[in-house]
């Protein structure tokens, strides 16, 4: 069995349908192909949902929404094409249901916004299906939000509980032709509808290619894994194959082709994963166990630094209580430093999870008043490479000083895998492209 996923940046017009058939009837069965909603629409249904937060009334725009997706069946034959429509039109029922619920009460629920979001995949399911049978393809689908994912309940960021695993063996093990499956859904012990989070469809494919022991191909339209942000830097590699560990450090520290937690499944599984260009196939990063002795720099310049001076009695105490706070939403730092007696520690987050921890400090009373700065950025030199290299930590620093480039906060893991620096924020570009030139352009030719 293999698994392959659909990215929904890929999934823009009937034609990019016609290319997935390309793909799947190439491929050996059994296939379990996972969907993305199409492009865009997980956007607009976050913007219809606030909008019908804010106005009271289901927005006009859910039905564009669904007439768009109904086109897609258009070129079909009637007797293919009626049954989708129909599971299309009970689908958007649904999403009308869940607006007006909540245009009603005025107020968001993080459930039923998740309900609102399952639409997307739901509906990209339907349509694939439909066009792939029409394509004489033994096609199974099940659009409805029962995937065997069993998910914690933080709804917008759940993480898929290992109780999913007997589910999923049940479900897919054993089929014989190409499984239809949406990403990004599951369901929380309570039966609610969750979401795993932006990109969280490449998350559905690793698990199940991990607990069904099968090679993970996600179809993007990126590139890779390549050595640094190709806005950054004119003319960055690819990483043709690269460890879980250093794929880890990556996708935590910056690059868009996949995020860290659709990795883990796969490592623990040693299932290997590969990205690869949806019109390109011969664009190829494999994630895998073997060692490559891979270096790339990776940046998040929307990040923040959060500064406990240590003032307060207790500061490991209060560092503990909010870290587990934080993981209790699956939010994780980019970096936390802590030297000195008095314990003053800085904690590094993604921009958009400011917001997030400003509420549990105050949910969690915590009187230390932290210094909180906005303007920084995180530059992180990636790789095994680096490992057991001497000075090489120094020569990092070095071509920073060279451009003149501060650093206001350091960590090394001691895998030395990454070496983190926090920075200005609007010197980021620079350090980027300084650290890749001396290190990756200068040493590879
Ligand atoms: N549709 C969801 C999103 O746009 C999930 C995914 O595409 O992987 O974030
Ligand atoms: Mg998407």
């Amino acid at each position: 069995m293999r698994v392959y996923k659909f990215g929904g940046s890929c999934l823009t017009s009937p034609a990019s349908l016609e290319r997935v058939r390309e793909l799947v009837g190439a491929a050996g069965l059994p296939l379990l192909c996972v969907f993305s909603a199409l492009r865009g629409v997980t956007d607009r249904l976050l913007a219809l949902f606030e909008r019908a937060v804010a106005t009271g009334e289901v927005p006009a725009e859910a039905q564009a929404l669904l007439a768009e997706h109904r086109a897609y069946l258009e070129p079909l034959p009637a007797v293919r094409r009626a049954p989708a429509e129909a599971q299309l039109a009970a689908l958007g029922a649904e999403l009308e249901r869940t607006l007006l619920g909540v245009a009603l009460l005025g107020e968001p629920s993080a459930r039923a916004r998740d309900r609102a979001l399952s639409f997307g995949e739901r509906a990209a399911v339907v349509l694939a299906a439909a066009l792939l049978a029409e394509a004489g393809l033994a096609v199974e689908a099940d659009a409805s939000a029962d995937t065997g994912l069993l998910t914690d309940a933080v709804h917008g960021d759940a993480r898929i509980l290992p109780d999913s695993r007997p589910h999923v063996l049940a479900r897919y093990r054993g089929r014989r032709g190409v499984v239809l499956v949406p990403g990004f859904i599951g369901r929380s012990r309570s039966g609610a509808i969750t979401t795993l989070g932006r990109g969280g469809s490449d998350y559905t494919a690793t698990y199940l290619g991990a607990v069904l022991g099968a090679t993970t191909t996600l179809w993007k339209d990126t590139q890779g894994l390549l050595t640094a942000d190709p806005r950054l830097v004119a003319a960055p590699r690819r990483l043709t194959q690269i460890h879980y560990l250093d794929a880890l450090e990556l996708a935590h520290y910056g690059t868009r082709a996949i995020a860290d937690r659709a990795i883990l499944p796969c490592m623990q599984a040693r299932t290997p994963i590969e990205i690869r260009g949806f019109l390109h196939p011969e664009e190829v990063t494999r994630i895998d166990g073997r060692e490559a002795g891979v270096l790339a720099v990776s940046s998040v310049a929307e990040a923040v630094m959060v500064d406990f001076l240590g003032t307060g009695r207790d500061m490991l105490r209060t560092l503990a209580r909010l870290l587990s706070a934080l993981a209790e939403r699956n939010t994780y730092p980019l970096l936390v430093t802590e030297a000195s007696p008095r314990g003053e520690t800085s904690i590094v987050l993604k921009q958009g999870d400011l917001g997030l921890l400003e509420q549990l400090l105050e949910e969690h009373q915590i009187d230390e008043q932290p210094l909180v700065r906005e303007d920084i950025g995180l530059v992180a030199m990636i790789g095994s490479r680096m490992r057991g290299r001497v000075g090489f930590a120094a020569a990092i620093f070095e071509t920073l000083a060279a451009h003149r480039i501060n650093i206001l906060a350091i960590a090394q893991t001691a895998s030395e895998r990454n070496v983190s620096v926090i920075l200005e924020r609007d010197r980021v570009p620079e350090a980027v492209a300084a650290l890749h030139e001396r290190f990756i352009e200068r040493e590879l030719d």
